[in-house]
């Protein structure tokens, strides 16, 4: 993309409404632009990592065994009232009317829905075990939108939901996803801890929240240090095989919420191994037994001819919230600093004076070289701005090209996030970018 014809709508003031930092970055980096409160427009640079945040997580959950399907936004209250759900979920369900004067809803989540298609088609045990996931924009009338992307009313979730014949193949399930879960934020670059949690309004009696540890965050947290020290992609599980060693290995560290907080358990451990701080509720997972699939009505005959009434799960991840998430993790001064998995651009071309003969060639040559992942600042604009916009939007490569060096086939390259900088050759800037 080149800077000359894009549409990134920088702010060079920091906007007034936003009170944390990653909200301010994507207004000034131009990444979103709020259309009414808490509801979002997503602009290229934010769209593009939106994305790569979203094909992560789908990479992942196919991994794990979890089929990708699409359910509309828009559900009939009936499906809710079968749950007996419609009315206890309260004034943060945003109802509607269709002309008929049908009651419908925008989805919040949309556990009733897949367990009426799914009964649609399971029939017997063979049709189990079976994961279903989307990646869905949902709807939740929050009293206080704020923060921008990280608490709006309309955000992108993926939910995914399980069944199983079993409780001990919905525990393995419910593990499949607490895996992949610590995989897929490990690979933005995120600490996601996992916590024991509330199992809330969705119900159930296993649950954990997974949190990033950030200042701003909405939760008060307790970890012990060495659940901190843990790397999710040390190893990959195998998803067939007994999960149990490898959650224990995670759940065996003290980590939780403070609703769930333990005050005895907290402290016999060692003052040095206490952490508590805030965090950011990126991923929750539940399992909740018959809860939804006994009122809905969800039979499938087993092997011996009896009728079973599956057993199920559902593993929620905050997509849109997550790049908010991810800027609060990581951002200086200047700007964004996209983790290398999630950049909208891996590189950008910096220009220094457009028009001199060997400073475009060698940008164009570069900017050629990145295709797509290549953004192109050839702006008519001071060398101060062009390098004050980079830092901000964040790109983790930044290839600078002068007249000075343009002259003998170098340009610099600088590393965003640790600031490093070095001059090399044109070759070898291509070679390391590709
Ligand atoms: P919160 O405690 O932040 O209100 P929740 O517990 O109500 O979230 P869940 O029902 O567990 O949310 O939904 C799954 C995930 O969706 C959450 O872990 C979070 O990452 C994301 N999420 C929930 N509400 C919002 C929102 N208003 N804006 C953006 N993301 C959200
Ligand atoms: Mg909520
Ligand atoms: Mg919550
Ligand atoms: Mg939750």
């Amino acid at each position: 993309m080149r800077l000359s014809r894009a549409f990134l709508p920088t702010l060079k003031e920091t906007p007034a409404e936003a009170q944390i930092v990653s909200h301010r970055l994507m207004l000034r980096a131009g990444l979103v632009r709020q259309t009414s409160a808490g509801i979002y427009a997503w602009l290229p640079l934010g769209w593009r990592t939106l994305q790569k945040v979203e094909q992560i997580v789908r990479e992942e959950q196919d991994r794990a065994g979890a089929q990708e399907i699409l359910m509309p936004t828009i559900q009939s209250a009936d499906l809710w009232r079968q749950s007996g759900r419609y009315d206890a979920y309260g004034p943060e369900m945003l109802r509607l009317k269709d002309r008929h004067e049908r009651e419908m809803l925008f989805g919040p989540t949309n556990e009733e829905m897949v367990t009426d298609i799914f009964a649609q088609f399971a029939k017997s045990y063979r049709d189990l075990p079976r994961n279903l996931y989307h990646i869905q924009w949902k709807f939740r009338d929050e009293v206080r939108p704020r923060f921008g992307v990280m608490r709006g009313r309309e955000f992108l979730m993926k939910d995914a939901y399980s069944f199983d014949l079993t409780k001990e193949g919905a525990t393995h399930s419910y593990r499949q996803m607490f895996l992949a879960y610590l995989r897929t934020f490990a690979r933005m670059g995120l600490k996601a801890i996992p916590m024991r949690a509330d199992t809330g309004p969705i119900g159930g009696d296993l649950s954990h929240e997974f949190i990033i540890l950030a200042d701003t965050g909405e939760s008060q947290v307790f970890v012990s240090k060495g659940m901190l020290e843990m790397d999710p992609l040390a190893e990959t599980p195998d998803y067939d095989a007994d999960l149990a060693p490898l959650v224990e290995r995670w759940t065996s560290h003290y980590a939780a919420t403070d609703e769930m907080h333990d005050e005895a358990a907290w402290a016999s451990l060692p003052e040095d191994q206490r952490v508590s701080a805030r965090g950011i509720e990126v991923g929750h997972i539940f399992y909740f037994g018959t809860k939804y699939s006994q009122p809905m009505g969800l039979r499938v005959q087993g092997a011996d001819g009896q009728a079973v009434v599956p057993e199920m799960g559902s593993y929620g991840i905050g997509v849109s919230r997550l790049v908010g998430a991810i800027i609060e993790a990581n951002h200086d001064e200047a700007g964004i600093k996209w983790p290398d998995a999630v950049a909208p651009f891996k590189a950008a071309v910096i220009n220094l004076k457009p028009g001199d003969l060997s400073c475009d060639a060698l940008s164009e040559r570069v900017y050629a070289a990145l295709g797509t992942d290549g953004i192109y600042d050839d702006r008519d604009e001071r060398a101060g701005r062009k390098f004050a916009d980079a830092d901000l939007m964040g790109h983790p490569w930044q290839v600078i090209v002068g007249p000075r060096g343009a002259a003998a086939d170098k340009v610099e390259l600088k590393r965003r996030m640790t600031g490093e900088r070095h001059e090399v050759s044109v070759e070898d800037a291509i070679a390391r970018l590709n």
